[in-house]
């Protein structure tokens, strides 16, 4: 299988980058992430790491798969992450909805073990709570339409989307602006809840395995204008990043409103009327420079009108 080493790391995603590997559509390939930090060497002594200079939310890539052009939509089926033994969380001063009760950094480590009794794998916060891993990807997505966009922000291409959706056996469609679609991701999360309040999740380092396939946006043409779009087990989710929660929220619903009119044929009317008896709004982050919501839709819904995701 081929392997992406996190020797091929960026801080922006744009055209024109230098390929680190090429594949064809169907191929299988393997991301090695740095964390957050750049793996910087963080400890609750050493809060702000022992190197200067590193990263900000790197991303390995970028990708070319073959074939993909401009216009078309780069099916990104994620069926693995693999993490390292250890997560990092770190407070801020300036940023996240308690950044006023810190006036330093301030940082733990989480290390990994298997649960003996579930034989999930999971770290323990303290001596009488422990909590599952649910690993995520935190950036993923193509090379954006015009000018490079750095990796702390999400945006149409995905980016910093912080969707704790995005895990092993969800599928993530997304645009494809540049010739090769240009795919790069890191920024795993060995769990976090929906809003990522403090500032971070449970950084960390590891590996992701995707498969790609390249879809033709005149087979597909409700998709292509509704990404990006997640399907996860049972549920489809439009994922969308603005200035505030608020604008995110309405253009999440309104895309997903595109696509159950799409996907169903029913009209603006009774579309509406289905939304609002079977959607959720769901805040995926407020902490970065775009804010993130995703709206889900149950797949089954869409299935009983003849729709179906290819
Ligand atoms: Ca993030
Ligand atoms: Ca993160």
């Amino acid at each position: 299988m081929l392997t992406i080493s996190k020797e091929h790391v960026t801080d922006t995603l744009q055209g024109g980058q230098v390929p680190a590997a090429f594949c064809r559509s169907g191929d299988t390939v393997a991301f090695e992430t740095r964390d957050c930090y750049d793996d910087n060497d963080i400890t609750e002594v050493n809060p702000y790491g022992t190197r200067k200079g590193g990263l900000e939310n790197p991303a390995t890539g970028p990708l070319y798969v073959n074939g993909a052009e401009p216009g078309d939509i780069l099916k990104v089926e994620i069926r693995k992450i693999r993490l390292r033994e250890y997560g990092i969380m770190r407070t801020s001063a300036t940023n996240g909805a308690f950044h006023h009760l810190y006036q330093d950094k301030t940082a733990r480590r989480f290390y990994f073990e298997t649960n003996g009794e579930t034989g999930k794998e999971g770290f323990w916060f303290d001596d009488s709570l422990w909590l599952d891993c649910d690993p995520m990807i935190g950036v993923i997505g193509t090379a954006p339409e015009k000018e490079g966009i750095v990796t702390i922000t999400p945006g149409v291409h995905g980016g910093n989307m912080d969707c704790n959706k995005i895990t092993a056996g969800s599928a993530l469609y997304l645009p494809v602006f540049v010739p090769g679609a240009l795919l790069s991701m890191g920024d795993l999360h060995a769990r976090m809840g929906d809003g990522e309040v403090l500032i971070c999740g449970l950084e960390t380092a590891g590996t992701v395995t995707v498969q790609v396939t390249v879809l033709k946006a005149a087979n597909n043409p409700v998709i292509q204008k509704t990404l990006p779009l997640l399907k996860s087990k049972d549920k489809l989710m439009t994922i969308q990043s603005a200035e505030t929660i608020d604008e995110a929220a309405r253009l999440a619903a309104k895309q997903m409103q595109q696509l159950v009119k799409g996907m169903t044929g029913l009209d603006d009317v009774n579309s509406g009327m289905l939304m609002s008896l079977l959607s959720d709004l769901v805040i995926c982050q407020i902490v970065n420079p775009l804010q993130t919501v995703r709206c889900e839709f149950p797949e089954a819904t869409i299935q009983m009108y003849g729709g179906r995701l290819p």
